[in-house]
């Protein structure tokens, strides 16, 4: 008989300000030497703050830098050269720094503590980390994260790209979900009903926060904390699939076809709303979630070419032939690409 372990970050502080209390936190837990690491350009805009919170604290600082490089091969260098008196590995910054930091963690099994300053994608909770090995984004296993600190003031100032970034990758729990269930449905897959469960309750609560500006810190906070419940889903289930289905593929298809491929959560949101209707399942109310927040405004920006979507449904099942979503069957890839040229949203966002 199969029983479910799991581990769940044991830090988890989201609000305004939290950033000021970070060595507090790392302190309270028993942890006195910290390495940190920043993401591009945030030593200037949040070292002073980060640095002054872990000395009033007793933690000491062993190293500290700018990480800009997500090769696998930067990383694995890095983490063998991390000071042996080190207890706690921070990660400051965007997706890049986090799964950087993720993967050192993981590789000399230090605890590790997430510190997104925007809400990009759920990430900061995941145990994998998406980095570059032979030229391409690639899902690696890493480690979950000890603690997560997201200061809501911090991720509210960051440019709001990211935050359709999140909303579209928090929001593809539907279909993931949906093809979870298809997957089981079809003799592939037993679902893990309380990995389901968390999945589903994060993006409800989310779809069903009424705001009127995504800045609002209510919104910020349901949109940060239902994202970290989607970590701790996949977690429960031991794999991806309760946050990452046919959408997902659909992404990780475009980061391999293409040179500079959207933002995560962007091309997962567009897919979302694709798979929805290929499912025939809540797709008004990812219509609906996407048009309040701005998602689909964002998006007709971007000059976006439907060829490289219809590539992206042809090449999904490849991505994990060992699953099997809606875009594992032909009939259903050519639904997708049908419904890529007939609905009148995507027609307004695809060129
Ligand atoms: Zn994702």
């Amino acid at each position: 008989m199969n029983s479910t372990h799991i581990a769940i970050p044991t830090i988890l502080k989201v609000g305004n300000g939290v950033l000021d209390s970070l060595g507090d936190y790392i302190a309270s837990n028993g942890m006195k030497n910290a390495v940190v690491y920043f993401g591009d350009g945030l030593i200037d805009m949040f070292g002073q703050r980060v640095m002054d919170s872990l000395k009033n604290a007793g933690v000491t600082v062993l190293e500290y830098q700018e990480l800009t490089s997500t090769k696998i091969e930067d990383i694995i260098e890095l983490a063998f050269s991390i000071n042996v008196k080190a207890q706690v590995l921070i990660g400051i910054g965007g997706g890049k720094v986090i799964d950087a930091t993720k993967y050192a963690a993981y590789l000399k099994k230090l605890p590790f503590l997430s510190v997104p300053t925007s809400a990009s994608s759920d990430g900061f909770s995941s145990a994998s980390a998406s980095l570059i090995v032979n030229g391409r984004r690639t899902s690696v296993p890493a480690r979950l994260a000890y603690g997560i600190v997201v200061d809501t003031a911090v991720i509210k100032s960051a440019p709001e790209k990211f935050l359709y970034s999140g909303i579209g990758d928090l929001v593809s729990k539907i279909t993931a979900l949906y093809d979870w269930l298809y997957e089981e449905k079809c003799g592939y897959t037993t679902c893990n009903d309380f990995a389901m469960m968390i999945a589903k309750k994060a993006v409800n609560s989310f779809v069903r926060t009424p705001f009127s500006d995504i800045h609002e810190e209510l919104f910020l906070k349901e949109l940060v904390d239902s994202l970290a419940m989607s970590g701790i889903a996949n977690e429960i289930a031991g794999s991806s699939a309760p946050t990452s289905g046919s959408e997902h593929l659909i992404s990780h298809a475009l980061d391999k076809m293409l040179e500079q491929p959207q933002l995560h959560g962007i091309q997962v949101g567009i897919a979302t709303y694709l798979m929805s209707l290929v499912q025939d399942h809540r797709y008004k109310r990812v219509n609906t979630i996407f048009t309040d927040t701005g998602f689909w405004d964002y998006v007709a920006t971007l000059d976006l070419k439907r060829k490289d979507y219809e590539r992206a449904i042809d090449l999904a099942p490849s991505i994990k032939p060992f699953r099997h979503t809606y875009l594992h069957e032909e009939k259903y890839r050519e639904k997708a690409k049908e419904i890529l040229c007939d609905d009148a949203v995507l027609k307004k966002v695809l060129k």
